[in-house]
């Protein structure tokens, strides 16, 4: 029993080791393709559109990485340990320039882009205001206008030491907000006034199991309801089936982003799809 009980700690003990390894990988491959000016990092684009003409009304912009290898690592892996280890300042720093040269690209080729969504982290946030003078600058450098832009926090942010402060600057400066993964953390209603929230995003998790998931489907309808009595603008995320976005537009959604409309996209291919929409 002794030698089992001891093997056991050793499988323990190397996984973790392991886990350590990967993420300790990560960061290096992390710091030094930001030391080399964002090498193998991109955004990508994924289109918001109205629910009931399926006109574009904004982008979400989603951080993309390819490693040394050419291997793409995704968000949900890098982002945690960027937050963990402080390299999301400089991530979102890189993040801000590349998407105003990215605009500035589209533009030459005469697409205007509504809005566009960027995410903030918790970590970002309690950075505190300096955020804000990070974001104004790179626009600022650019040229780009304030109210074209919207930041993305999810509930749990709000609660981060210096997240009020941040948000209500960030507001203070013309930015519009969104709550992001609305109902998957901790809720409370009322943030959406005191932040004068301009939307909320139904976390893709409501989404799925639409519209036969007869719980989900009044968890939904109740955010909607709540939403349009509110005046906040409500999106459904991971849209991905025409049955689930005929059920959101019956209810009153106001904008749908999914695979369905549309999946993350280089700003070449945006381009292009935009162009094929016009068409149509
Ligand atoms: P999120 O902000 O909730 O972003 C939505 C995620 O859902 C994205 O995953 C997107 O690619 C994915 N998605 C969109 N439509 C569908 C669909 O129809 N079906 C399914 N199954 N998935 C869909 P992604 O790009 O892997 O990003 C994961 C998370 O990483 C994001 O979740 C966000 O929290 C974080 N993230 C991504 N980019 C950034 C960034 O630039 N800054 C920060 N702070 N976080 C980011
Ligand atoms: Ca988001
Ligand atoms: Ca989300
Ligand atoms: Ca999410």
């Amino acid at each position: 029993a002794k030698s089992e009980g001891k093997n056991g700690y050793q499988f323990f003990s190397e996984e973790i080791n392991d886990k350590v390894h990967g993420e300790l990988h990560i960061e290096a491959d992390l710091r030094k393709a930001l030391r080399q000016q964002g090498r193998g990092l991109w955004v990508a684009y994924q289109p918001q559109v109205d629910t009931h003409t399926r006109r574009l009304v904004g982008v979400e912009a989603l951080m993309r990485w390819n490693n040394e290898n050419g291997q793409a690592v995704s968000p949900g892996e890098f982002i945690p340990i960027a937050e963990k280890t402080g390299l999301i300042t400089e991530l979102g720093g890189w993040l801000l320039n590349r998407i105003c040269e990215d605009l500035a690209a589209l533009r030459a080729d005469g697409i205007e882009l509504p809005k566009i969504s960027v995410n903030l982290s918790p970590r970002e946030l309690r950075e505190g205001k300096t955020i804000v003078d990070v974001v104004l600058q790179a626009l600022k450098r650019f040229g780009e206008k304030v109210d074209h832009f919207q930041f993305e926090v999810t509930e749990n942010a709000l609660l981060a030491d210096n997240g009020p402060e941040a948000l209500n600057a960030l507001r203070q400066a013309g930015f519009a907000l969104a709550i992001d993964d609305f109902g998957s953390g901790y809720s409370s209603l009322g943030y959406l006034k005191r932040f004068q929230v301009s939307a909320l995003k139904i976390d893709r998790q409501f989404i799925e199991r639409l519209p036969d998931d007869e719980e989900d489907a009044v968890i939904v309808t109740a955010v909607i309801q709540m939403s349009i009595a509110l005046g906040v603008k409500v999106v459904a995320e991971g849209v991905e089936t025409e049955a689930q976005a005929e059920f959101l537009s019956r209810h009153g959604c106001d904008v749908l982003q999914g695979y369905l409309t549309g999946r993350p996209m280089p700003p070449n291919e945006l381009a292009s799809f935009l162009r094929a929409a016009e068409r149509t």
